[in-house]
């Protein structure tokens, strides 16, 4: 809603982001600082853009060419405006940038504030101009848009803002913020100050940061000349610089030559602060670890430094520097609504053209900070043209083997590794599902839970390491979680033979083990599915022969009860505890990759038919259970309790096979009727039998558990 306030409209902060300032404003915080770092961050992403526009229309540039920040302290009236010559902002630019559209980072933000992150991380949230109330009570943005007139917006805060047109001094194109500063602000307003916080937080920005500092000149002049000056600067505006008398010179020994007097005037400088090369263009043994941290943080608002760094040139057929950085975290959106940004920053020859350039980098690798300065490509290339670029391509591919080698040096130290892992070991995931000519190396880099691992995960590589002689094949499971498939009677079996099986628990290792296939030679092979062999000697092979003859008939009656719910039913030498269990043939899906899509909301349920998991249910001829069914279903095929148990069976190994049932309602009737069976009580529902019990047992003390108890001992 807008209301007007003489020629301003006023408009109010979306909910979100009144909250998030107020908080801003009344939060005690000390480390006020970074304010000027997002200020600064802003100013140079105004610039990026405008210099992309006039890549390829040159007179975008019109309204002033010079592409630059300024930074002007104003000690008198406790101000610091900060001015940059960049893109600017329309009016709807600052009504929906600026206060009423709320991006996801201001609710992330504040919930990770209220989870004790730090208010510097503000930037990586994308909220990072709201800082400015860190340090100032009042904050007033001008901008000029070459889509639009000059606008002013201004806010204390307080939940509302007003604009209106801006009939102060023009900027030609860009933006002037001006920050009214809080009472014990004022530090903000002393040189020393401001360039030591654009030294430590901004020095890296690449477009001249330009300080305006007072400074003092002595100048010689005549009385008469003084006096002239003093009748000018009468006349003159105020832009004069001040000049103050310093004291006369001693009057000279000729008393017929004019007086002299030396002065001392002030007059405004500026001083251009980050002069620094670009640091990629440097030779890397002269960069300290502490510039590439600084440089980092600048080029990606992180608030910590980077975990691993490659810094490197290409030279040849085709000339390019990069500089390649693996962030300690992953930020928070990473995965969200499946963004195909990426972060890394081209150049060409030294000038910024582009961020989020899609063709420089795979997706899966969209975490990786840096940025490539080629030498080869036109300066005026427009995202079209990129498209087809075949140096981009070159370029691409070694920006990936870059990636994989540095992801191998961080993997040299382990803990540092497993901070990676923990963090991006989804991309490594989703690399090998898509990226078929890195697919070896990545695998390398992968890490898991074993049977035999214990409480560090392992690589492919220790698993092989440990296999046993006999052994051809790599064993793993997919489900839900480290105990769950660690507890499941498929790995039981394959445990109990002496072999290891990889626990894979994420939803990705669906996707990834199924591009992955194989590991150093070695097929990989699922626990899970159908036609798991496992090396076994002459004796076991004749048993599971004759246990077949054997339960023949029993699985035939089994499958006839069953009908489509199953594809067929065998007998099986995978379990050890387990009556039977279910797997699912080798190209369908497996239970958990059943379940992984059964939850994904916004899929499309007609492939549930065919990609659903074919299942084959396999029983144990060395259980009781099946033995004692063998013997009823031989008697009688037709026996209406036989029918009964199968479905149980089949139900029970359903969910101890990691399945979901479809009808639950179902299961949990045939439940209560065995615990009836159990009880002793008949289906109308009358304990008749209880009474039987109770007739032969001690009078009772008046406790229900005491006849538990007395049950238990019988
Ligand atoms: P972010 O920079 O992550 O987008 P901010 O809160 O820092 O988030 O800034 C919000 C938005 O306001 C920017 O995306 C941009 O559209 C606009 N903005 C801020 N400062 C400037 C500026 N100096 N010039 C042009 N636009 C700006
Ligand atoms: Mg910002």
């Amino acid at each position: 809603m807008t209301t007007t306030e003489g020629d301003a409209e006023v408009f109010a902060f979306q909910a979100e982001i009144a909250q998030l300032m107020s908080l801003i404003i009344n939060t005690f915080y000390s480390n006020k600082e970074i304010f000027l770092r997002e200020l600064i961050s802003n100013a140079s992403d105004a610039l990026d853009k405008i210099r992309y526009e006039s890549l390829t229309d040159p007179s975008k540039l019109d309204g002033g060419k010079d592409l630059h920040i300024k930074i002007i302290p104003n000690k008198n009236d406790r101000s610091l405006t900060i001015i940059d010559t960049g893109i600017g902002m329309t009016k709807a630019d600052m009504i929906n940038n600026l206060g009423t559209i709320a991006k996801s980072g201001t609710k992330a933000f504040m919930e990770a504030l209220q989870a004790g992150a730090d208010i510097s991380m503000i930037g990586q949230f994308g909220v990072g101009f709201y800082s400015a109330y860190l340090v100032a009570d009042k904050v007033t943005v001008h901008s000029k848009h070459n889509d639009d007139e000059q606008y002013v917006w201004e806010s204390s805060a307080g939940g509302s803002f007003t604009v209106r047109v801006d009939t102060e001094e023009p900027l030609g194109r860009g933006t002037k913020i001006v920050l009214h500063l809080k009472e014990d602000q004022t530090d903000y307003t002393d040189e020393k100050r401001i360039k030591e916080v654009v030294k430590k937080h901004s020095q890296f920005i690449g477009y001249p940061i330009k300080l305006f500092v007072e400074k003092e000149r002595t100048k010689e002049v005549s009385d008469d000349e003084e006096e002239e000056e003093d009748k000018e600067k009468k006349e003159e505006d105020k832009d004069k610089p001040e000049v103050e008398d310093v004291g006369e010179d001693e009057e000279g020994d000729k008393p017929d030559k004019k007086k002299k007097k030396s002065i001392k005037e002030k007059y405004t400088d500026e001083e251009e602060l980050n002069k620094t090369k670009p640091i990629w263009t440097r030779n890397p043994d002269d960069i300290s670890q502490e510039e590439y941290g600084e440089f980092y943080k600048s080029l990606t608002n992180d608030w910590e430094d980077h975990l691993a760094v490659k810094h490197f040139s290409i030279e040849g057929q085709l000339e390019f520097r990069a500089l390649l950085f693996a962030p300690r975290r992953a930020p928070f959106d990473l995965f969200e609504n499946r963004k195909k940004k990426n972060s890394i920053k081209l150049y060409v020859r030294r000038v910024f053209i582009m961020e989020n350039c899609e063709e420089i980098i795979p997706e899966y690798l969209n975490f990786m900070r840096g940025i490539v300065d080629s030498e080869d490509l036109p300066l005026n290339i427009s995202r079209e043209m990129l498209q087809q670029s075949k140096i981009l391509k070159v370029i691409r591919k070694n920006l990936v083997k870059k990636c994989v080698e540095l992801f191998e040096e961080i993997a040299e130290d382990k803990e540092n590794y497993k901070k990676f892992y923990e963090q991006f070991g989804k991309n490594l995931k989703l690399g090998i599902h898509e990226d078929s000519t890195n697919r070896k190396k990545l695998a390398d880099l992968l890490r898991y839970y074993t049977s035999a691992s214990g409480d560090e995960p392992c690589s492919l590589k220790d698993y092989v390491s440990r296999m046993k002689e006999n052994q051809t094949q790599i064993y793993y499971i997919t489900g839900e979680s480290r105990d769950q498939v660690a507890n499941s009677a498929f790995v039981e079996r394959v445990r109990k033979r002496g072999f290891e099986v990889v626990y894979m628990v994420e939803p990705i290792d669906e996707y990834c083990v199924q591009q992955l296939k194989e590991y150093d030679g070695k097929q990989l092979v699922c626990v899970t599915k159908e036609g798991l062999e496992l090396p076994e000697d002459e004796e076991e092979k004749k048993k599971l022969e004759e246990d077949k003859a054997k339960y023949e008939n029993l699985c035939k009656v089994m499958k006839d009860i069953l009908d489509k719910k199953v594809e067929k039913v065998v007998v099986s030498n995978r379990l050890v505890s387990s009556p039977c269990c279910i797997v699912t043939s080798q190209y369908g899906w497996s239970a958990n990759m059943e379940r992984i899509m059964k939850a994904q909301a916004l899929r499309d349920n007609s492939t549930m038919g065919y990609m659903a998991a074919k299942k084959h249910l396999e029983v144990n001829p060395d259980h009781k259970i099946i033995e004692a069914l063998k013997l009823k279903a031989d008697a009688d095929k037709n026996d209406k309790s036989v029918k009964d148990l199968v479905m149980l069976l089949f139900e029970t190994a359903l969910l101890s096979s990691g399945f979901s049932l479809e009808d639950p309602a179902v299961h949990g009737s045939r439940i209560h009727r065995m615990i009836k069976l159990g009880l002793g009580i008949d289906d109308d529902g009358e304990p008749e039998v209880a009474e039987a019990v109770t007739e032969e047992m001690p009078p009772l003390e008046g406790e229900d558990e005491d006849a538990s108890r007395m049950e238990e001992v019988d």
